[in-house]
């Protein structure tokens, strides 16, 4: 077993945990947002699937109207229209123009289309008060090609991309399975919301907040409940939950006497890493119980979800094999300090504002109980070991992007 690691080491080691594989799902589109693609998807269609009109107007020869201008307007025959979906099936000639709608194919003959407000009509008649132009023309493909590959393998099915996978006319995707992840909560002390509060007792906050992060991360979470801090209560639940691509547990992995979950993977599985240099989150644990990764997630509420963000986040980012990054970083400033501590990479809760260029404050309190931070926070400030922050000093920031 290795212990007290680089949050980059640990990182490390959890990713090559992450090796099963999820197998796929055929669905409808309707059911794939915020799912995975699983195969590439490659364009069924042009679009547009002819020249086609990006303006309400008349499509006409630009030849007739070159000399077009409010002193002198250019007439031309107006010899039918085309609505979007009801091509005109005729041919433009000389002097001639053809109402046209947005999105409907450009009629033979025709070469520019000139709007609406730029033109008069008088019955039968238009007159053109500027030149026609083929610049408002959308040539064919101009936005997909048929053939081309638009989205791939790895790709989140967002709002635009499950649009765009109906526009290149798919009616059905691959996608990954969901990720099976068990949230098992140990701790005598721990307590269903709902139940009386016992002298001493505590809410069971974990599993909901790690349920909602594993949501997110694109998991199906399964909820095993709470276990008292038993080694036989914790291997019966276990054996209760069917398959799982990963265990998340939270508490019992720190020092104490009563620390049940590191004793049972001591135990009956095999621990990779246990105590990572970082706070909050320090006695993060990962072990393999037979074939299922586990990470053994201190109980703190913070460090539970700080944890989770940091490893259990990119590990089932790479199980999806998804093409983004888990997170990012970016720079700002303190709006406040930040205490850093010694020999340890620190992530504080902090309130960060792009309005005038990036600056973070704190969420205030930074214990690793006051859950508060979470859920106001919408960002990490990162703080290398053995480093404070000054007010009105740079700091590196990670957005926690499911936060407004
Ligand atoms: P532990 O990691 O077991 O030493 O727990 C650290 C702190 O987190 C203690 O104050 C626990 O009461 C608290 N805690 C443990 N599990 C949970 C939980 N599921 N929900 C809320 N707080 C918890
Ligand atoms: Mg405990």
């Amino acid at each position: 077993m290795r212990t007290n690691l680089s949050v980059e080491e640990a990182l490390s080691l959890v990713l090559e945990g992450a090796r099963g594989e999820l197998g796929v799902e055929e669905l409808p589109l309707g059911e794939a947002y915020g799912r995975v693609l699983a195969e590439d998807l490659a364009s069924l269609v042009d679009h547009p699937d002819q020249d086609d009109t990006a303006i309400d107007g008349y499509a006409c020869r630009e030849a007739d109207t070159l000399l077009a201008s409010p002193e002198r307007p250019v007439r031309l025959r107006v010899i039918g229209e085309a609505p979007a979906g009801k091509p005109f099936l005729g041919e433009v000639g000389q002097g001639e123009a053809v109402a046209v709608y947005t999105g409907a194919p450009i009629p033979r003959g025709a070469d520019a289309v000139i709007r609406v407000e730029d033109t008069r009509r008088e019955g039968a008649y238009v007159l053109l008060l500027a030149p026609a132009s083929p610049k408002d023309i959308r040539p064919k493909g101009d936005d997909l090609r048929r053939g081309e590959v638009y989205l791939r393998r790895g790709d989140l099915l967002t709002p635009g991309r499950l649009g765009l996978a109906a526009a290149m006319g798919h009616p059905r995707v691959r996608v990954y399975r969901r990720p099976r992840v068990g949230i098992l909560s140990t701790g005598d002390e721990v307590v269903e919301p709902g139940e009386p509060l016992p002298y001493g007792g505590v809410y069971n906050s974990n599993a909901y907040s790690l349920l909602g992060l594993v949501l997110e991360a694109g998991g199906e979470p399964v909820l095993l409940g709470k276990v008292p801090d038993s080694p036989e209560a914790v291997m019966a639940k276990l054996e209760e939950a069917g398959h799982l691509d990963l265990l998340l547990t939270s508490g019992g992995v720190s020092m104490g006497e009563y620390d049940v979950v590191r004793k049972v993977l001591e135990e009956k599985g095999e621990v990779v890493f246990w105590k990572v240099r970082q706070q909050p989150g320090g006695p993060l644990l990962f072990a393999r119980l037979g074939g299922l990764p586990v990470l053994g997630l201190p109980g703190n509420p913070v460090s539970s979800m700080v944890t989770f963000f940091l490893y259990g986040r990119p590990f089932l980012f790479r199980l999806l094999k998804r093409t983004e990054p888990p997170y990012g970083t970016l720079k700002a400033r303190a709006e406040t300090p930040f205490r850093g501590a010694k020999g340890k990479k620190v992530f504080r809760r902090g309130v960060l504002s792009l309005a005038q260029g990036p600056s973070v404050r704190t969420t205030g309190n930074q214990s690793s109980g006051v859950l508060r931070s979470m859920a106001f926070g919408n960002a990490l400030v990162v703080l290398p070991p053995d480093q404070d922050a000054r007010e009105g000093e740079e700091v590196e920031v990670i957005p926690l992007t499911f936060v407004p």
